[in-house]
């Protein structure tokens, strides 16, 4: 697309992309993707709703053409999608983009490590929020044990992808972890991260009681280690960061509930049906789908692209309140890929 030949210009920043490239999982995470409610006669998305990875491509080149600099996969689960590899090879092959990174439950990853590398993929993020077989089989609501995540961040590392773990801590249900995760991923030269359980949805029941924030988290981890913060490398990071002092790992805290960040929020969400999604907490997308299938040309997507964003004034999680969650409709993690 030629540069000139766009006249939309965004009046806010717009660095980071998710794109979510299948609602299903083999994963019945109980604050995701709770077994009762996504049971065998649940509906997902059917082929034909996805897009194409060449509408991916293409929407991701726009995309990239209005300022996105780092583009993360993300789903349900996205190794579940056929030949994810050759999607990332598409998109690393884009001029302008810096980073393109996973998300993943990590089970897949012995299967799909090195291709992915090959591909062009920097990253992994691999969701782990226990190293206890019996809970985590609990939390993941398949029975799985974590054998089968900790092969893949195996497979990851031997592979060369950069690996940070990250831990959900959901009151009462794993809070127990949070010690023994930090000491296990800091002796494997893992960054973990711990993200404050959210609202996302209506399936999985949230109370803002269940939450356990950055502030508690940090104070047991302080029992434990030595630690330091570490500045932000960036406008808009959304983690904050700590450092044990006797090494070069660190630690992150998504504090989404306790510490909202939407003012500094450059996120666009793309889901795996093609709506654009300004905000992780909305109900309902764009769609820029049917659009691009009924014709519209590059330069028509990156003014609707922009119209979009310049017209967003979210900023959920300044306002959440026990009563906002349960006034809004919202969409399901698993569709919009967190
Ligand atoms: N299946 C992949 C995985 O689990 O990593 C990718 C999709 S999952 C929706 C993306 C991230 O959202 C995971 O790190 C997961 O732990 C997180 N997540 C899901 N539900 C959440 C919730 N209610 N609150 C906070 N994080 C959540
Ligand atoms: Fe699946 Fe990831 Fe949701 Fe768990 S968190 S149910 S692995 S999409
Ligand atoms: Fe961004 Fe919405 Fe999250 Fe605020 S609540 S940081 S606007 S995604």
């Amino acid at each position: 697309m030629e540069k000139n030949m766009i006249t939309d210009k965004l009046n806010r920043p717009l660095r980071d992309l998710r794109i979510s490239v299948i609602d299903r999982c083999n994963f019945r995470c109980q604050y995701c993707m709770p077994a009762d409610s996504f049971g065998p006669d649940f509906e997902f998305l059917p082929r034909s709703a996805l897009l194409t990875y060449e509408e991916i491509e293409r929407v991701a080149k726009i995309f990239v053409y209005l300022g996105v600099k780092k583009i993360r996969l993300t789903g349900g689960e996205p190794l579940l999608r056929r030949d994810l590899p050759v999607l990332v090879e598409k998109l690393s092959a884009i001029e302008g983009l810096e980073d393109i990174g996973l998300t993943t439950n990590g089970v897949l990853l012995p299967k799909f490590a090195e291709q992915l590398k090959k591909a062009g993929l920097k990253r992994v993020n691999v969701s782990l929020d226990s190293l206890d077989n019996e809970l985590f089989g609990k939390i993941n609501g398949r029975g799985i044990g974590t054998g089968p995540v900790l092969e893949g961040i195996e497979a990851a590392k031997k592979f060369g992808l950069g690996v940070k773990i990250n831990m959900v801590v959901k009151k009462g249900l794993n809070d127990s972890e949070i010690v023994p995760m930090a000491k296990f991923c800091k002796d494997h030269n893992l960054e973990l991260r711990y993200i404050e359980y959210m609202d996302v949805g209506s399936t999985n029941g949230w109370k803002m009681d269940d939450v356990v924030t950055k502030k508690q988290i940090h104070q047991l981890l302080k029992e434990h280690f030595n630690m330091e913060p570490v500045n932000p490398a960036y406008f808009g990071e959304v983690a904050k960061h700590d450092r044990y002092t006797d090494s070069n790992v660190q630690v992150g805290f998504i504090t989404s509930v306790s510490e909202s960040f939407c003012s500094s929020c450059t996120r666009a969400r793309l889901s795996a049906n093609g709506q654009i999604f300004t905000c992780l907490f909305n109900g309902n997308g764009h769609d820029i789908r049917n659009f691009m299938r009924n014709g519209a040309t590059d330069q028509e997507l990156a003014g609707r692209i922009s119209a979009i964003w310049n017209d967003r004034a979210d900023r959920y999680s300044d306002e959440r309140t026990a009563e906002t969650n349960k006034q809004r409709k919202k969409i399901e993690m698993s569709y919009i890929g967190g």
